[in-house]
């Protein structure tokens, strides 16, 4: 017979939390737990308004052997990115950014008309353009249809696929062996890790490098930057972590940068472990020494984020209601993924932000998910002229300032949420 005991310890179990996605140990360490949220890059149209949409938890886990800080894959990636409204080229800064890159690593390999570069989730081309331009042979991989046929259209040549292990024989076995193999923004999104890491070691040649840029998880958690936790990132590295992957993979870590790119980017180069070039370079025993100072080498280390989370909501909110209780108008600048973490955690609506806007054609006249925020042309602000602007893709905020000072002439401020609500 079950007795009212035996329910509650029934009620008191967790959540299962499954398994590590690199290392297979069970999960059962919060890394922070922020409710339940939309997929972030759906943004429903004015006749999609009156339907449902389904939330799903953003309850992030950290692996007490690999430190791997994780999200369950609740959707499918292959649902999430096979039709996806994230186009690199709407950012003039991102442009910059994948222009200057192209330049360095033609230096400092060589890379000319002999050599063969690939990119792993190739967005719209807005990389593998410039290496056109240098006359370096590329490939592009991109799994949404939509976004691949502007690459090609702009002259580079771009396979609609997934990437892993299976493609990368392909490829091989068709001669197409890389001197350079570059996945910017893409390992998190990755929920096959080995897989895919395991394709990327069969893809290089013999020296040939690998060069991938993630968000460096050491500063999401100094800059509080909880809102690039969403959906569509199953994982977030640290440099220790990112180097047990390769080595499980038979490749090399032998160097790391330190970027500004999407609030603090770590962009690590490696090679197969038995390449004859490449020397291990001292900024690879720095950053690890950083992240093992900041506690990212035990357990306890990733526990303090939860707290630090729910302040920052505490501050932004705070913030919104005096700027609502004031009459004060408030308006959102950009449509970013992200703003779905914050706006849902944070528990904020139309009711605290009037509208958005985005230079993005593909997302004006939608809808933020959830909320049902509206996303309108950038015109919307000098017609509005809101006193508050929140930039919502706070790692573009100085670019937004730049373009959009003409509201300091009827006194609208600037606001960034994170990492503490913050008027500029
Ligand atoms: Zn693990």
């Amino acid at each position: 017979m079950t007795t009212a005991t035996d329910l509650f310890q029934e009620l008191d179990v967790q959540t299962p939390a499954g398994n590590c996605r690199f290392c297979g140990a069970n999960l059962q360490h919060t890394f922070v737990d922020l409710g339940m949220s939309p997929l972030c890059e759906t943004y429903p149209s004015a006749t999609e308004l009156n339907r449902g949409e389904t939330y799903y938890p953003l309850h992030v886990y950290v692996c007490e052997k690999c430190f791997l800080v994780q999200l369950d894959e609740y959707e499918r990636a292959e649902n999430i990115f096979s039709d996806y409204a994230y186009f690199s080229s709407y950012s003039d800064s991102w442009l910059r950014h994948a222009e200057s890159y192209c330049e360095k690593m033609r230096a400092r390999f060589g890379l000319g008309k002999d050599s063969f570069a690939v990119e792993v989730a190739s967005n719209d081309g807005y990389l593998l353009q410039y290496f056109v331009q240098r006359n370096v042979r590329v490939l592009g991989i991109e799994p949404a249809a939509n976004v691949a046929m502007v690459a090609v259209a702009k002259g580079v040549p771009t396979m609609v696929k997934f990437f892993g292990a299976q493609l990368a024989a392909e490829l091989v076995e068709t001669g197409h062996s890389a001197d350079l193999v570059v996945g910017n923004n893409v390992l998190a999104q990755v929920p096959d890790l080995n897989d895919f890491v395991g394709g990327l070691k069969i893809l290089l040649k013999p020296n040939g490098v690998l060069t991938l840029e993630f968000p460096h998880l050491l500063k999401l958690i100094e800059r509080n930057e909880f809102d690039t936790i969403y959906h569509e990132h199953f994982s977030y590295f640290s440099l220790l972590t990112t180097v047990k992957i390769m080595e499980a993979h038979g490749l090399r870590v032998f160097d790391v940068e330190e970027l500004q790119s999407h609030g603090g980017s770590l962009r690590v180069f490696a090679c197969r472990a038995e390449a004859e070039s490449h020397a291990v370079e001292p900024s690879v025993v720095r950053v690890i020494e950083n992240e093992l100072r900041a506690g990212l080498g035990t357990v306890d280390g990733y526990k303090k984020f939860g707290q630090q989370v729910k302040a920052t909501k505490l501050a932004l909110v705070e913030f919104l209601i005096k700027a609502a209780r004031e009459g004060k108008s408030v308006a959102g600048y950009g449509a970013p993924g992200k703003s779905a973490t914050l706006l849902h955690y944070c528990g904020i609506g139309k009711d605290l932000i009037e509208y958005t806007v985005d230079r993005n054609p593909h997302k004006q006249g939608r809808f933020l998910p959830g909320t049902h925020i509206p996303i309108y042309h950038p015109n919307r602000i000098q017609e509005t002229k809101p006193d508050y602007l929140v930039i919502l893709p706070w790692n573009l905020q100085n670019e937004i300032m730049e373009q959009l000072q003409h509201i300091r002439e009827w006194g609208g401020r600037f606001v960034v949420p994170i990492p503490r609500a913050t008027i500029l």
